[in-house]
């Protein structure tokens, strides 16, 4: 890594991109980032703001500094709130392990919901639950922001899509400089194609659309993470709420991410109405959409693949849990020459897989 003249070229003005160039700038880095459409164009400008915390300890520590992270960005008040969530799984060893990641890191938890506790009627519980802490980004607030403190860290984002043409990364006809990061989110493995390490990111990756939909009618008080039915719901008001789907339909090409029908959200509902019959008096509003990539692990791809080309992607449906943080550590690895990421993160040691696999929340 030739980080001695300490510039960097990012790719991508997503969480990733945007954080890491903070983290690089406040190190003394001439960082500049290019982003094809707009900063938050893709994922991290729809995303449902959970800052998940149903991880192994490893990554709900990470989680726990990227809310540390928003909460120093300009106008942050009010922007990234602690909230309880009713919290569903098949198994109560999954619950138990939780209870003691959470308790060892100081966050409450409680098992067995009550109906009162989430605010509307619900049938039985059906499945092991448990009452546990988490937090909600105001994740367009979250974009803006990163883009102030950028700007007054003198870091540019230019509007350029970047190519990859005869074995090096250009845009607008220029060669990128310095260190190159490609956090270009779920566009990254097919730059580096383009310049030719194929057999690097083969079979090491999948893009999968992340989807959403809002919904008028009885909302429950409470964050829902529901890993035994497959959905998670967001309270957004007192009569309305945002709710995603848990299962990821695969996908080829990235804008294929951005396509969602309204339609395709009745299943999601009619999961969410088999815990709650409240929901059958509900109404989709709206629904929305975009592409997200994981490693085929299911964990994020940040590795150095050859000297001076970063990737940092992969950041499955937890990217605004975890970029600060990861790229934080990231930085910190540009900076020292050391590299202080963790080995699950490496493309080299990810297995090759061609099917889509679950995140990486809590296993047991
Ligand atoms: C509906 C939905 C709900 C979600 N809910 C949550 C949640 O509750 N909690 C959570 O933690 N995460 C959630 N996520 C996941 C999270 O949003 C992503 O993990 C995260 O945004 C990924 O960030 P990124 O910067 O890696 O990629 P992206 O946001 O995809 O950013 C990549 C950027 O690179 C740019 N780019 C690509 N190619 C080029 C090029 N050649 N030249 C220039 N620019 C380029 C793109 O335009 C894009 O802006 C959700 C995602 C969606 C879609």
């Amino acid at each position: 890594m030739s980080a001695a003249e300490k510039i960097a070229s990012i790719v991508g003005a997503g969480i990733a991109g945007m954080s890491l160039a903070f983290h690089l700038a406040r190190r003394g880095w001439r960082v500049r980032v290019y982003e094809q459409e707009y900063p938050g164009f893709s994922a991290s400008g729809r995303s449902a703001g959970i800052i998940v915390t149903i991880f192994e300890e490893e990554l709900l520590r990470l989680a726990l500094e990227s809310v540390n992270f928003y909460g120093t960005l300009p106008d942050a008040e009010g922007r990234i709130t602690k909230r309880r969530a009713a919290y569903f799984n098949e198994k109560f060893e999954c619950l138990d392990r939780l209870s003691r990641i959470h308790e060892s890191l100081g966050l409450d938890f409680r098992y067995c919901l009550s109906e009162e506790d989430l605010g509307v009627p619900f049938e039985t519980l059906g499945h092991p639950s448990a009452m546990i802490e988490t937090f909600i980004l105001d994740t367009g607030w979250a974009v803006n922001a990163l883009q102030s403190a950028l700007a007054g860290l003198g870091v540019e984002i230019a509007n350029a899509r970047v190519e990859a043409r005869g074995g090096q990364l250009v845009a607008g006809g220029d060669p990128l400089k310095g260190v190159v990061v490609l956090a270009a989110g779920p566009w990254t493995p097919a730059l580096l194609e383009g310049l030719g390490y194929n057999s690097v990111v083969r079979d090491r990756y999948q893009l999968y659309r992340c989807q959403i939909a809002s919904v008028e009618g009885p909302t429950p008080r409470l964050v829902i993470e529901d890993d035994a039915l497959d959905y998670y719901l967001v309270p957004v008001s007192s009569s309305r709420f945002n709710i995603g789907d848990g299962p990821n339909t695969p996908i080829q090409d990235p804008y294929e991410g951005f396509h969602y029908d309204l339609e395709d959200s009745y299943s999601v509902l009619e999961r969410y109405a088999e815990r709650v019959p409240s929901a059958w008096e509900s109404r989709l509003v709206q629904a929305w959409s975009a592409p997200c990539i994981t490693g085929s692990d299911g964990l994020p791809l940040i590795d150095e693949i050859d000297n001076g080309l970063i990737v940092f992607t992969g950041l499955n449906g937890a990217g605004m849990s975890l970029a600060p943080a990861l790229a934080r550590l990231l930085a910190e690895s540009l900076d020292s020459g050391e590299w202080l990421l963790p080995p699950w993160s490496m493309i080299s040691g990810k297995p090759r897989s061609s099917e889509v696999r679950e995140p990486y929340y809590i296993q047991c």
